[in-house]
């Protein structure tokens, strides 16, 4: 009998805490453990809109994966995920021909675009997803600036960005905006006040749900940096000129953003799971019901938080945590321990707006401007140090 296959679905958060928690704590001979990922490396998600925007390179965000797997402990497969079955116990891949077969399979990888029904979006609104997308980002902007002055109509809808959503990442992405505009102005001879940067969202408030006194912090910083705000005003359609709100009004741009929220990954769906939003509600081992060896965790993975009867938010946070209790509670069940139940514990939350500001809730103590900014720098480099301890903080810390 060959050794138990543990096979790892996604080298993001959830998938690299419970890779690393397995290479550590495990011996050659107790598992074969497979890692795949579409790409030969990790990108850090939650610095995406910095290299969105163009504050940061994308090599910053940018981790090889065997830079942080012991190729000699983990098998690294770069390689596309189609789909998977979880009676028969098989992952197919793009480019091979045989399947993957598993005895325990951790799914983490990661969450689609949530679209609400709003038209067009898929289709014409960029989306900060991975290294890829954010690259694009950055360039069509750059490209909408110089098409500008390269015109003799001086079209504003060229300098108008547009980010449709005003959650985490819709903020974090248009601090980051504040900053880069002024030097892109600069670098194209286009006076600032001509940029129109809009953030439109349906809620009535921008962060909804987060602490009110913060939030208008981060309005009132973005708003004195020329962010014009649309609240209560869902967008229905991204088309090629721009977006159309509720009501028909339409905003002409040629930058849209789209940063109105993500569900679970539709191979969960397709696998014929049942989902909310698609994401699985796992139990308290992770465990998508009724497969006792399918673990699902980070964006796919759904948790009600016992103290307001709502979903956890998928954070990072969340995914890190949970890949760690994963990866120990399957050393476990090697061992023949039992496994420990998964809590989660939220250390806090923290907001970016831009390089020096940024919002934050860390314990009971509410965080704004630089000390927030430090205290989200820091976070950032924590996992940096969780992937690849001191040596790949240090060398991230640099920036
Ligand atoms: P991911 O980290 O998204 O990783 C999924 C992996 O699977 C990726 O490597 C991907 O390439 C791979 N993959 C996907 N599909 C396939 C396929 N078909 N085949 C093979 N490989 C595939 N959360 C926080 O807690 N704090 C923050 O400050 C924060 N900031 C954020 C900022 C931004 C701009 C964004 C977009 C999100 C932020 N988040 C933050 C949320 C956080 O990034 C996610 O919750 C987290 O990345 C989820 O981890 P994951 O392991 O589920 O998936
Ligand atoms: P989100 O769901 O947090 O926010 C999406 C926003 O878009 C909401 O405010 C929603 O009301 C709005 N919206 C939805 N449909 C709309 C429409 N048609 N028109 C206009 N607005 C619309 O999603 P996100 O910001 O992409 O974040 C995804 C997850 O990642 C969340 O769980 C978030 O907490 C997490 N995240 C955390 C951080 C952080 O901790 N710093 C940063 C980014 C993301």
């Amino acid at each position: 009998m060959g050794l138990p296959k543990i096979v790892v679905l996604g080298a993001g958060y959830g998938g690299l805490m419970t890779v690393s928690g397995l290479q550590k704590q495990l011996n050659h001979q107790e598992a074969e453990i497979t890692l795949v990922n579409q790409n030969p490396y990790h990108y850090v998600t939650t610095k995406l809109h910095e290299p969105a925007a163009g504050t940061l390179s994308p090599e910053y965000a940018r981790v090889p994966i065997k830079s942080v797997v012991d190729t000699n402990k983990v098998r690294f497969v770069e390689d596309r995920v189609t789909g998977f079955d979880p009676d028969k116990k098989e992952v197919y891949l793009e480019n091979a021909s045989d399947p993957l077969t598993y005895d325990d399979l951790v799914f983490a990888l990661g969450a689609n675009t949530e679209t609400f029904g709003a038209k067009g979006v898929l289709e014409n609104a960029h989306l900060i997803n991975n290294l890829n997308s954010v690259r694009m980002i950055r360039e069509h902007m750059e490209y909408m600036f110089s098409q500008y002055q390269n015109t003799e109509e001086k079209r504003d809808d060229l300098i108008t960005i547009v980010v449709g959503g005003a959650g985490f990442t819709g903020i974090e992405y248009i601090g980051e905006l504040v900053d880069r505009i002024p030097k892109l102005c600069r670098e194209f001879d286009i006076p600032r006040d001509q940029v129109r940067l809009i953030s439109i969202e349906a809620a009535p408030t921008a962060l909804p749900g987060f602490d009110k006194e913060l939030v208008d912090y981060a309005v009132q910083y973005l708003e004195e940096r020329g962010v014009e705000f649309r609240l209560s005003t869902p967008i229905e359609e991204v088309t090629t000129d721009g977006v159309v709100l509720k009501g028909g009004e339409e905003i002409k741009a040629a930058t849209v953003v789209w940063t109105c929220g993500v569900r679970g990954n539709s191979l969960l769906e397709e696998a014929g799971l049942e989902t909310m939003r698609g994401r699985i509600k796992v139990d308290e081992y992770l465990r998508a019901p009724g497969y006792e060896n399918l673990y699902v965790i980070g964006d796919n993975s759904l948790i009600i938080n016992p103290e307001n009867e709502r979903p956890y938010p998928p954070t990072a946070q969340m995914a890190t945590q949970q890949g760690e209790t994963l990866a120990k509670n399957l050393v476990a069940a090697l061992r023949g321990g039992s496994p420990a139940p998964f809590e989660f514990s939220l250390k806090g939350t923290l907001a970016s707006l831009g390089r020096g500001s940024a919002i934050g809730v860390v314990g009971n103590k509410k965080l704004f401007g630089f000390s927030a900014s430090v205290m989200k720098r820091l976070n950032d480099w924590r996992w940096f140090y969780l992937l690849g301890g001191l040596s790949l903080m240090m060398k991230k810390a640099k920036f």
